[in-house]
């Protein structure tokens, strides 16, 4: 029986793992695939993390992932599958005291995975977030064929030709500088008068000759043939609508958590975030969500890893609680 299993392996999952081995916590972290960092590794610019001005997100990530490997943090790479209250092995730990079917205390987790079953006292939910859908015609068809995601992963491919970045967000701005150095043109378009984004990065991509910001205006259908070769825009002001040609659409309307494992185990919002404050105790007692899936107010990087180190010091009071419990 572990101590505690953690799900997830960017800024959140890896603080967790480095803070549960420093507490001499009995830990595995598991992660999809063996890069670790989440969605830090497709930022091509962090310049907000104390220490480490301008940093790559992917160096950073790297970072991360040498700490935890230097102190010995183990690391399981597999997608879990199911995470149930652990009823077996409670009733071999309790077989004098526990009910039959599972009555009893729960007090332990199974983490079913495709690589094998984990059990612990306590997870820590930090899978993160995914990138959200504008959910509009012609966006599926044309994924991968002019519609990405992911500037830094697919910029390359629109080298001298016009892009379009939607959204207003952080990302969003920060996308329409990164292909601004490669593309002929590109247009940042956002549904309202101002950008959400952090000041310093509105500042910068306004200076930029070749980015155009066509404010009010939403997108209504991607086209193309073979791939992508306009947008219908409209102008939710004035009703406007206009047809713009471009080679890549790069949407950045945001994030949703990556909850759907957890949502019948704990309380979550409307949005599917885990409802958890900064000490990342949730609904459910042993499991803490830490990072982009819990409710709060911003989420970066050093919010993330925050809460990392948050959830070792409530999963060791738990465990404390617990150990008290069953003396
Ligand atoms: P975000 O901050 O939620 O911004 C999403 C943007 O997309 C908003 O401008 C929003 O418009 C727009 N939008 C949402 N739905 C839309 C729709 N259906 N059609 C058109 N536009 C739509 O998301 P994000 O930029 O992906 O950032 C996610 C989180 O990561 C944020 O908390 C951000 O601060 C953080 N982040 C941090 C860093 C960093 O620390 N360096 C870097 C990147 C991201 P409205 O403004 O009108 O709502």
């Amino acid at each position: 029986m572990l101590d505690v299993v953690i799900i997830g392996s960017g800024p959140a999952g890896l603080c967790a793992a480095i803070y549960a081995r420093r507490a001499g916590l009995s830990a595995v972290t598991i992660e999809k695939s063996p890069m670790s960092g989440g969605q830090i590794l497709n930022t091509y610019e962090v310049d907000n993390y104390p220490g480490l001005p301008g940093s790559n997100g992917f160096d950073m990530g790297m970072k991360f992932r040498e700490h935890a490997d230097k102190l010995g943090c183990e690391f399981m790479t597999a997608s879990v599958l199911e995470i149930r209250r652990d009823c077996a092995q409670e009733a071999e730990l309790r077989a004098a005291s526990m009910e039959e079917g599972c009555g009893g205390t729960k007090d332990s987790f199974a983490v079913e995975t495709d690589e094998g079953l984990l059990h612990a006292r306590a997870v820590v939910a930090a899978t993160g977030a995914s990138h959200a859908k504008l959910n509009i015609p012609g966006e599926e068809a044309f994924a991968g064929r002019g519609v990405s995601y992911c500037a830094t992963c697919d910029g390359a491919f629109f080298r001298g030709k016009t892009t379009a970045v939607i959204g207003g967000g952080d990302v969003a701005v920060e996308d329409a500088i990164f292909l601004a150095r490669a593309c002929r043109k590109v247009y940042l378009i956002h549904r309202r008068d101002e950008l959400r984004a952090a000041r310093i990065l509105q500042d910068q991509v306004m200076s930029l000759p070749n980015v155009e910001i066509l404010w009010d205006t939403v997108a209504e259908e991607i086209a193309g043939e073979e791939s992508v070769k306009s947008l219908a825009l409209k102008n939710v002001k004035t009703g406007g609508k206009k047809r713009l040609d471009v080679d890549g659409v790069f949407v950045a309307v945001g994030i949703v958590p990556e909850s759907g494992l957890f949502r019948t185990l704990a309380d979550c919002d409307e949005k599917g975030y885990v409802i958890a404050d900064e000490d990342t105790v949730t609904s459910l007692p042993g499991f803490f969500a830490a990072g982009d899936i819990r409710t709060k107010k911003l989420r970066q990087i050093i919010t993330a890893a925050a809460d990392g180190a948050n959830a070792i010091t409530s999963v060791q009071e738990y465990l404390l609680n617990f150990k008290l419990k069953s003396q």
